[in-house]
């Protein structure tokens, strides 16, 4: 069996004690001790530490998590989503405003990333950006901690269809509870009329709404292309829950017909 220096030697590696950390702040432990003047005895308390009778707990909080765990932590929290990497880095401020109904909904998005409320809802056509204010909403919250799935509704239709019109019970289980879910283009049908929607998705609808309504910890964010009328025609009860849980500061809902807030054509027609 060959030591460890005796395999260096044999590929000509020279060991070193140089080989950079990859954060210079907490050297690599991930922790960063709240007062530089106590890192020494919180390094020998926490040698004397006696894990069984948890006094290791007490000594824990000398330290704070270093800023490349909390960046690490978001990255793989981003990469679980399923968010779509177009609009994975988006921020608040990547959303452009030139009318002052946008203005007004980026101040909302940045409202509710202050004080979330259960949901903030979004409607508006095809164009309007609601899947990037949206999105940059979700990662301000993933950012703050929130563990997050990003699901279209085509996706959920599709595993519906795919499972005796049924979701599979795992992925039902995961969108229902997860902290923070953005629901993208809900109750898109191809036509855009609501009255193509199956009663299964139908079903399928209330109830992920009843689950997220009846648990006051989770955060829902969805956008539509359904016009409030549309959305009634769905299902009332349904959109009263979501006025609700929305409030009337977090219920975004455009006007069907305005031009203005179509930005892709706009862009088209040389307006923007
Ligand atoms: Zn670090």
């Amino acid at each position: 069996m060959k030591t460890a220096n005796g395999l260096l030697n044999q590929f000509n590696i020279k060991a070193t004690n140089n080989i950079p950390y990859r954060c210079t702040k907490c050297k690599d432990t991930g922790l960063i001790p709240l007062d530089e003047s106590l890192k020494r005895t919180t390094i020998l308390l926490d040698l004397e530490a006696d894990y069984t009778t948890g006094k290791y707990e007490e000594i824990r909080h000398l330290f704070v998590d270093c800023e490349c765990q909390l960046k690490d932590r978001f990255e793989s929290r981003m990469n679980r989503s399923g968010l779509n990497s177009a609009v994975k880095n988006k921020r608040f401020d990547d959303y452009k405003i030139r009318y002052s109904w946008q203005k007004d909904y980026r101040q909302r998005a940045v409202n509710f990333f202050k004080k979330p409320k259960q949901l903030f809802f979004m409607s508006g056509q095809s164009g309007s950006g609601k899947t990037l204010l949206c999105s940059a909403l979700c990662n301000m919250l993933a950012m703050n901690g929130w563990e997050f799935r990003y699901k279209t509704w085509e996706e959920l239709v599709r595993s519906l269809n795919n499972n005796y019109r049924e979701l599979p019970k795992e992925e039902y289980k995961v969108i229902a509870e997860i902290p923070l879910l953005y629901l993208d283009d809900f109750l898109k049908t191809p036509g855009n009329n609501v009255k193509d929607l199956t009663k299964h998705e139908k079903k399928l609808a209330r109830s992920l709404i009843n689950d997220r309504y009846n648990n006051p910890n989770v955060i829902t964010v969805i956008s539509t292309e359904l016009s409030q009328e549309q959305l009634n025609e769905v299902d009332e009860s349904m959109f009263t829950r979501l006025f609700e849980m929305a409030t009337k500061d977090f219920m975004l809902i455009g006007s069907e017909s305005a031009k203005d807030r179509n930005i892709r054509y706009l862009i088209a027609n040389g307006q923007w």
